[in-house]
């Protein structure tokens, strides 16, 4: 008999869920109140990077603190209000930080994000927009002569763990992206990594082809999950939904379905925002870059050059605050001639992060049938795909493509 699922999300994870269960043999319904990948895997910078293995917090992390006390930084901001209200997050967060905890989440996100490229690119060939994806690489630039020793050193530690990281002096970089301006001393060409032109895009297509496989999307908004004699009900404002199986991809909303059901999970957000510009007429970029010293990505998309800004710890849902992209708007313009925003307004979303910065992929304990995929973090878009394939597959018993232990969710349930 076929199976059933639900998948409460339509972000890249949970259309990721639902292409892989799908190909499974599963008769999927898609739930989500707005258009597939509307929300966080709208706005992100489309970088698909198997070299994003180190979390944010890291050794580090301890180090930059002081950095970070006068609230004014680019890489992250915070407001005082949503750390005292969140201690436990914040003290956990911190925690991990510690130097034992690196190696063993390093190689959790490696197996993560090794075929994070390959899987995407088969994906793209299938929904018929192969165009969308550039195997450019990625470049991370430093302005200051110590970010030449930086670069050095990063250089060999992603050599260390099997990446390709040319190093670019002033003239290379200048050979690799000639219409960046002379400003930066030292970069990295992270060879493995790709991009797209537009993330959203991305995840239409893939639930376009969830469809034309046979899949059912439904718009709706989830308001109750709850167990029933064969499986799992969704209860939404359209009505409610019965499978044997539910899968929660509500990316940084997945706590809020969760907690009625007992299952407390920590998951907080780190915001972003973004905005798009046009560039002087004749200068292009070929792949986005990450500037280091002053904390923003800059990617070059479909409807512009989009601008993204670092993390604010703040609740998922208080009013924006623009000082932080403001502030990197003009040295993103002393790297690149950027001219007038190609839209009125600036979006703001939301990176879904557990304290270890690992996502949650597996069956909730003492909940059978109810499966978990959030908490993907500042790679998410990247990793959705991977995701999709690790779930699917220990759903059916089959051996994942990366060692799923890392992100099991009992370590916090
Ligand atoms: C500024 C920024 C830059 C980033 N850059 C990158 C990058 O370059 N590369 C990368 O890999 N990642 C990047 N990320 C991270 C990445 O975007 C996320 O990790 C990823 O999009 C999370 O996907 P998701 O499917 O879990 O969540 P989402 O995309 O947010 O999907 C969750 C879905 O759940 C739906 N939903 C929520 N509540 C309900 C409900 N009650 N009922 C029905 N539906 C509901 C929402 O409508 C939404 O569609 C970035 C993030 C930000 C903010």
């Amino acid at each position: 008999m076929t199976r059933t699922s639900l998948v409460l999300g339509a972000g890249i994870v949970g259309v990721s869920c639902a292409l892989a269960l799908q190909k499974r043999g599963f008769m999927v319904t898609l739930i989500d109140r707005r258009e597939p990948g509307s929300e966080t895997s709208y706005g992100n910078a489309g970088v698909v990077s198997p070299t994003s293995v180190v979390p944010l917090n890291n050794p580090s992390l301890w180090k930059s603190l002081p950095n970070y006390l006068g609230n004014q930084h680019a890489a992250v901001r915070y407001r005082w209000g949503h750390l005292l209200g969140n201690p436990g997050w914040v003290l956990r967060f911190l925690a991990e930080a510690r130097p034992s905890r690196l190696a063993p989440r390093v190689a959790a996100l490696q197996g993560l994000t090794a075929q994070a490229l390959t899987l995407h690119k088969a994906w793209m060939a299938e929904a018929g927009i192969s165009h969308r994806l550039r195997e450019t690489g990625t470049l991370k630039l430093w302005r200051s002569e110590a970010g030449q020793q930086a670069a050095r050193t990063e250089q060999q530690w992603l050599e260390d763990h099997g990446f390709r990281a040319d190093y670019l002096d002033r003239q290379a970089l200048s050979a690799v992206e000639p219409d960046l301006n002379p400003i930066f001393s030292a970069g990295l060409w992270l060879r493995d990594n790709g991009s797209v032109d537009w993330p959203q895009a991305v995840v239409a297509a893939y639930a376009a082809l969830f469809v034309a496989r046979g899949g059912t999307i439904i718009r709706a908004a989830a308001s109750g999950l709850s167990r029933t004699h064969q499986g799992w009900r969704a209860t939404t404002d359209s009505g409610s939904f019965d499978a044997d199986l539910a899968v929660v991809a509500l990316g940084p909303w997945s706590a809020d379905l969760l907690r009625p059901l007992g299952l407390s999970v920590p998951l907080n957000v780190e915001r972003g925002y973004h905005r798009h510009y046009r560039a002087s007429d004749g200068r292009s970029l070929s792949r986005p870059f990450y500037d280091v010293e002053s904390a923003y990505f800059l990617a070059p998309m479909e409807k512009g050059y989009r601008l993204t800004s670092g993390v604010e710890l703040a609740n998922r849902d208080a009013p924006s605050n623009f000082a932080q992209i403001d502030a990197v708007l003009p040295r993103a313009k002393e790297a690149f001639d950027l001219t007038e925003a190609t839209e009125a307004t600036t979006w703001r979303g939301a990176r879904p992060t557990l304290p270890d910065s690992l996502p949650m992929i597996g069956e909730a304990p003492r909940n059978p049938g109810l499966w978990l995929a959030f908490g993907s973090q500042h790679i998410g878009f990247a990793t959705g795909p991977v995701t999709g394939e690790i779930l699917a597959a220990l759903i059916c018993g089959e051996r994942p493509i990366a060692d799923p232990e890392p992100f099991a969710p009992a370590r916090y349930l």
